[in-house]
Parts: structure tokens; C-alpha cells; sequence
């Protein structure tokens, strides 16, 4: 038997991680533009928008749980998110109805 290759884990959410660390990267570059034009201008106020703050906060916290092997579960109650979601929304910490119930503000 030949050796099987070194140690590349496959993840069954590959396809989501990478989409995570794509739109990671989209965010920081367009961040570190935005910090490069205003330091051209000496404006201070530099900054991403509050969803992208918030969404950048959303896609390091699933890779928290990609670490802590919780990625793909809801973070409320433990269901399976589903690859279909994943796919829309790959740093969604919710499933889709406990993602109601937050919009609803019914999630603490
Ligand atoms: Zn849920």
C-alpha cells in the first residue's frame, strides 16, 4: 500500500471554509484600502460599515467553532445547520429557525 498523503484533514465544510476565508480576505482588503485612502486624506474616520464589522465578527466566530469542531451546528439549539444554508450564509451561527426567532428578537 502506497503511503497515504500527509496530514490533510478533510473537513466535510471545506467548501464553507474556504468561502469563509474568501469573504474574510474581501473584507480585510477593502478595510485596509479604506484605512490607506483615509490616511492619504488625514481623515480620521475611516472604517467598514456596521454589517461589515458584524459580518467580519460572524466569520471569525465560526472559525472558532471550525476549530472547536462546532461549525455547522446551530448555536442556540444544537440542530444541524445544512450544507444548503452553509452555502447562502456559510458564517451563520444559526439554523434557520432559530435565525427567525433572532430576527423576531426573541433570542436573548
Ligand atoms: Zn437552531
Amino acid at each position: 500500500m502506497p503511503r497515504t498523503r500527509a496530514a490533510v484533514k478533510t473537513n466535510p465544510y471545506q467548501v464553507h471554509i474556504e468561502s469563509l476565508g474568501k469573504k474574510q480576505r474581501e473584507l480585510l482588503d477593502s478595510y485596509e484600502r479604506d484605512k490607506a485612502a483615509s490616511a492619504y486624506s488625514k481623515e480620521l474616520n475611516f472604517s467598514l460599515s456596521d454589517g461589515e464589522r458584524n459580518l467580519l465578527m460572524l466569520i471569525e466566530e465560526a472559525f472558532t467553532r471550525v476549530k472547536d469542531d462546532t461549525y455547522g451546528t446551530c448555536t442556540n439549539c444544537g440542530n444541524v445547520i445544512g450544507d444548503k444554508r452553509l452555502l447562502a450564509v456559510p458564517w451563520t451561527p444559526f439554523c434557520i429557525d432559530c435565525q427567525e426567532l433572532q430576527e423576531k428578537g426573541l433570542l436573548g
